[in-house]
């Protein structure tokens, strides 16, 4: 994998990835996410349901939870997650932690790392890493790493967390140079150090040192959703010291559940890749992004939503409405005017209120695809805001919607 910057604007970077391997002619832009997956598939979406929304990510994540206890059926099925998951023309980014929930914390030691899925524990070492991505052929894989810290984590853990992490990189080095299978798998360092500057710092140096191809920045919130960390003060600027010992030529992903406006935040500090995460977590609670991208923004529509949104609106949570709200019951427009997915195209805010009362899944279909089809449009908006020089126009536009 290569990584390239063409401009850097208010700090963020607009880049582009070549992906290696089976994906040699691919090129993608950054800032860009990838797509959220539970178990190898889309959250609620079948294979066909998936084709509905416009502008899907070229790379895919799957978390090694739910997954990794199957691998000697995989590894028997010999052609790797891609083909076995039917998203073959995706870029397989394996990852160790689902995204949508909190680890359970104090299970990771020197000799390895707890992963958890649906089975329960699975412990995991650099031996069984290697043999299970192996089975699995991702495009690209994190290093095996331990991010069980956040903002509450001591200093004598979170040198551990660094200490062990590094360790499992480098018999994981070790073990990949014997490893046929491999050698066109990109490896992503993952930097830990929770919120103290000098352990990210650490990790960040150290982890540069070594042969990975790009960085996951984890280990902030313990896998919980992450969204406030922008309200903690000292995030930002730890963040942005962290990056600072990162290279230039290389991408720094987060996989933390953010609204646009929080990505974009990040964005200007010198994050390149996201998850997304966060449409998901909003489908679960049947609730629906309608934040407005448009410069300036048609805030008279976008005001009056967020009236009728009441008091659900966490501060920087970024724009939406909840479609379990009985305000909804007679309400025959879209979910948002104006949209063009196949939820908004077809489907009235009535008709999924009555889903959701009813506990039917469509629901949950219906909303995943217009919460995917408007935060995949972010990111095309976002490049294009960046690259026109209007990027703090829309900063100020999704602040004004989030305030
Ligand atoms: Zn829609």
């Amino acid at each position: 994998m290569k990584f390239s910057v063409e401009k850097v604007v208010g700090g963020g970077r607009l880049g582009s990835i070549l992906p290696a391997g089976r994906h040699e002619n691919a090129v993608i832009e950054t800032p860009m996410c990838t797509l959220f997956t539970k178990v190898g598939s889309a959250p609620h979406l079948g294979y066909d349901m998936l084709k509905r929304v416009s502008n899907i990510p070229d790379i895919a994540t799957m978390s090694l939870g739910g997954l990794a206890p199957h691998h000697e059926n995989i590894r028997e099925f010999g052609k790797g997650l891609g083909e076995f998951t039917a998203l073959k023309s995706n870029i397989i980014f394996t990852t160790l932690h689902d995204a949508s929930f909190a680890i359970t914390s104090g299970k990771n030691d020197r000799n390895g790392v707890a992963l958890w899925g649906k089975g329960g524990k699975f412990k995991m070492d650099p031996s069984l890493y290697v043999k299970v991505q192996e089975a699995f052929r991702p495009d690209w894989f994190q290093a095996l790493s331990d991010g069980d810290t956040d903002k509450d984590t001591g200093k004598k853990r979170l040198i551990k967390a660094v200490n062990n992490s590094l360790d499992f990189l480098d018999n994981t080095v070790q073990l990949l140079q014997k490893s046929e299978v491999l050698k066109n798998s990109s490896l992503i360092g993952a930097i830990q150090g929770g919120f103290d500057v000098e352990e990210r710092q650490r990790s960040a140096k150290e982890t540069s040192a070594r042969p990975v191809h790009g960085f996951l920045i984890e280990g902030f919130e313990k896998g919980h959703s992450g969204l406030d960390l922008f309200s903690l003060e000292s995030f930002s600027s730890l963040l942005a010291k962290t990056v600072s010992c990162l290279p230039e030529n290389k991408p720094r992903i987060m996989e933390t559940a953010w609204s646009p406006l929080q990505v974009l935040r990040a964005f200007k500090l010198g994050i390149d890749v996201f998850s997304s995460v966060y449409p998901y977590l909003l489908t679960q609670k049947g609730q629906a992004l309608i934040t407005d991208y448009t410069i300036p923004p048609k805030s008279a529509s976008a005001e009056l939503e967020r009236e009728q949104s009441g008091d659900c609106l966490p501060p920087n949570s970024g724009l939406f409405i909840d479609l379990t709200n009985k305000s909804n019951f007679e309400d025959f427009r879209p979910v948002l005017p104006g949209c063009d997915c196949y939820c908004c195209s077809n489907f009235t805010r009535s008709y999924i209120h009555h889903l959701l009362n009813t506990s039917e899944l469509l629901a949950y279909v219906l909303l995943m695809i217009h919460n995917f089809h408007q935060y995949f449009k972010f990111f095309s908006c976002l490049r294009k805001s960046a690259r026109e020089g209007t990027l703090d126009d829309l900063q100020a536009s999704l602040e004004l919607q989030s305030s």
